[in-house]
């Protein structure tokens, strides 16, 4: 296979935070560079932890972000094929049985600890007499399955982030790859899947190196070509701590919080380079630019007041065809046009909305001001209208009060809205239509 093909694989324990939504993104956006294919796999070999719901979540996540899979597998289907490599790995000693109590284990832990050793599994199990294992069977204990490294190989590999890596088999434990009780651990069952899904490029958090070094013994163990790895640099708050916060944002706080998904990974793609974040870049654009080696090893911040400064250049650049459905009945383009150059949040067009439509409060005024604002509904009511109310109706307004610039505008502007900043009078006008301006300015001038 020589075309890229990714994978995200997320476990359904938990919905995906920030962090998972960028290793989506950066597999999807290096699957499309290459015109290549992105998968999603389900990590659920854990049913007491993994869930359907969380499942569903997963994809709704992934759609809302815009990166749909180009196919789904699920380790859950799969045991048979982990159970034939398994047996094959076993067979050739690769795999082996260990029964070690969790607590003899952690005992032994701490020993070597205490001498100042690293807790490196001993093998102890490897010594084991025929005899003693057949006595161990007999009794109902069951083992674990431990993989056997190869110290004599040592590990290498060109990581596309973290440049040459360098492992020494021997300083690392034989992984377990399988409980006692038959369920599998996630190392080998992703390397049985991405030998038969084709993956060419895994690209995953550095939470992963040392897995990785374990993994590229298992693919060989399997006669497969390990794929390219890519580890990228663990993401913090803005602080530069992690932070509980990060481990909880996740879509729907995203989504309950107002925020794009264009925002989200305008940001995401350029995390961790030294790139400007571009807001007016789409998926494929980003697809086009995204390039592995400007990501650095330090840890990537990601800020949320980043985030907001970017939804907001993307809300202001959204043309009402992509906002329409999400905006209150009634308001149409004009509205959209006048209203989003003063919002932050798409959902923020509704509050405007409701200024234009009314009531609006009344503005405490002074005599002088009422005398202005009635003198404003009389002008107004005069006026044809014409195409552009506002501007007729505040030059009028200067040459017959003299009033000009805050005192020329504001009082009209609290009369009209009750507020005292917003969108554009000149559209404001027009929206809120000139028969109920007439009214608001009346009824603000205290006559009746
Ligand atoms: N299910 C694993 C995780 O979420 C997948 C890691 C990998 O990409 O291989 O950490």
């Amino acid at each position: 296979m020589n075309s890229v093909t990714t994978r995200f694989a997320p476990s359904p324990t938990g919905h995906l935070h920030v962090g998972n939504i960028r290793t989506a993104l950066h597999n999807w956006l290096l699957a499309k560079q290459a015109g290549g294919r992105f998968l999603l796999r389900i990590d659920d070999t854990d049913s007491e932890r993994s869930r359907e719901h969380f499942v569903d979540a997963i994809r709704e996540d992934l759609d809302w972000l815009g990166l749909s899979p180009d196919g789904e597998e699920r380790q859950s289907a799969r045991f048979d094929d982990y159970e034939r490599e398994f047996e094959r790995l076993a067979a050739e000693g690769r795999i082996y049985p260990c029964y070690e109590t969790p607590q003899e284990l952690e005992l032994r832990r701490k020993v070597l600890l205490g001498r100042g050793l690293p807790p490196i599994y001993d093998r102890a199990a490897l010594e084991l007499s025929e005899a003693r294992r057949a006595e161990l069977e007999a009794s109902g204990t069951r083992p674990h399955w431990r993989f056997k490294l190869d110290h004599a190989s040592p590990i290498t590999w060109q990581d596309g982030i973290r440049g040459k890596q360098y492992f020494d088999p021997a300083q690392l434990s034989d992984p377990v790859v399988r409980r006692a009780d038959g369920s599998w651990l996630y190392m080998l069952p992703s390397v049985i899947d991405d030998i038969a899904m084709d993956i060419t490029d895994v690209l995953r958090g550095e939470d992963h190196v040392s897995n990785t070094a374990t993994q590229i013994q298992m693919f060989e163990a399997l006669g497969a070509p390990p794929p390219r790895f890519a580890h990228e640099a663990l993401l913090t708050g803005a602080q530069g701590k992690l932070s509980k916060r990060i481990g909880s944002l996740s879509v729907s706080q995203f989504r309950a919080d107002g925020i794009e998904p264009e925002a989200v990974v305008a940001l995401l793609a350029r995390i961790g380079t030294s790139d400007p974040v571009d807001p007016s870049l789409g998926l494929d654009e980003l697809a086009t630019s995204f390039d592995l080696t400007r990501f650095g090893r330090a840890p990537a911040r990601f800020d949320e007041a980043e985030l907001d400064r970017v939804n907001t250049a993307i809300v202001h650049g959204l043309g009402y065809d992509a906002v329409g459905q999400r905006l209150p009945d009634g308001m149409g383009e004009a509205g959209w046009e006048a209203i989003r150059p003063n919002i932050e949040r798409v959902e923020q067009a509704g509050d405007w909305w409701k200024v234009v439509k009314g009531p609006v409060p009344l503005p405490p005024a002074d005599d002088e001001t009422r005398a202005y604002l009635a003198e404003a509904a009389v002008t107004l009511n005069e006026q044809d209208g014409g195409d552009d109310p506002w501007h007729a109706l505040t030059g009028a307004l200067k040459a017959a009060t003299g009033r000009k610039g805050k005192a020329l505008f504001l009082p009209l502007r609290q009369a009209l809205t009750g507020r005292d900043h917003g969108p554009d009078m000149a559209l404001m006008l027009k929206l809120i239509g000139r028969d109920e301006a007439i009214t608001r300015l009346w009824s603000a001038s205290g006559r009746e």
